[in-house]
């Protein structure tokens, strides 16, 4: 990456990646230099997906997207941000109820590294109600998530759901 080039930051637990999620990344890979979709690693936390296999799902499903990279972390959001030199951090807004929590983030992210911003992008209104939690709970009750994910999440969860992973 040359000198000059911004590095930003997509944060999250991705579990699974959305349409909803794919959205934001394209959009900030449109106006950033390069875009890091980095999947916290919560060990406290039961997940559907493995963070090594969200890894390769999401490489998979943004590799047209040349500036944009996948990978894992763990700890906190602004030292990892701060480790890899990004000048921001990107996160979605769909409801006002993203809004007190991703504000009381932002501002800690702040204290904890100065300079460190955080730049919303608003969701699309076509996906403003998708969220990873509404995909787990439609999957576990052996439900179609295909609207909501991109069709190589889908091939994953299906695959993990007949067993053929
Ligand atoms: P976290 O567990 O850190 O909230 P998520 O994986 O749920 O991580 O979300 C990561 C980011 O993506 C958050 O900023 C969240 O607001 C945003 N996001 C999630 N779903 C959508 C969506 N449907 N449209 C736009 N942004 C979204």
């Amino acid at each position: 990456m040359p000198k000059s080039s911004r590095l930003v930051i997509f944060p999250g637990s991705f579990d699974p990646l959305t349409l909803g999620h794919l959205d934001i990344v394209t959009r900030a890979a449109g106006f950033f230099d390069q875009v890091e979709i980095a999947i916290g690693i919560n060990e406290s936390k039961k997940s559907l997906l493995e963070p090594e296999e969200r890894k390769q799902v999401i490489e998979e499903v943004t590799k047209r997207l040349k500036n944009v990279t996948v990978a894992t972390f763990s700890g906190l959001v602004a030292e990892y941000a701060v480790s890899r030199k990004a000048h921001a951090l990107v996160r979605g807004l769909r409801q006002a109820g993203d809004f007190d929590y991703e504000a009381r983030m932002a501002h800690a992210n702040l204290s904890l590294a100065e300079g460190l911003e955080t730049i919303f992008i608003a969701a699309s209104p076509e996906y403003s109600s998708i969220s990873s939690t509404i995909v787990r709970d439609i999957y576990r009750w052996g439900g179609d998530v295909s609207a909501f994910v991109p069709a190589q999440v889908n091939d994953v969860l299906n695959r993990r759901r007949t067993g053929t992973r």
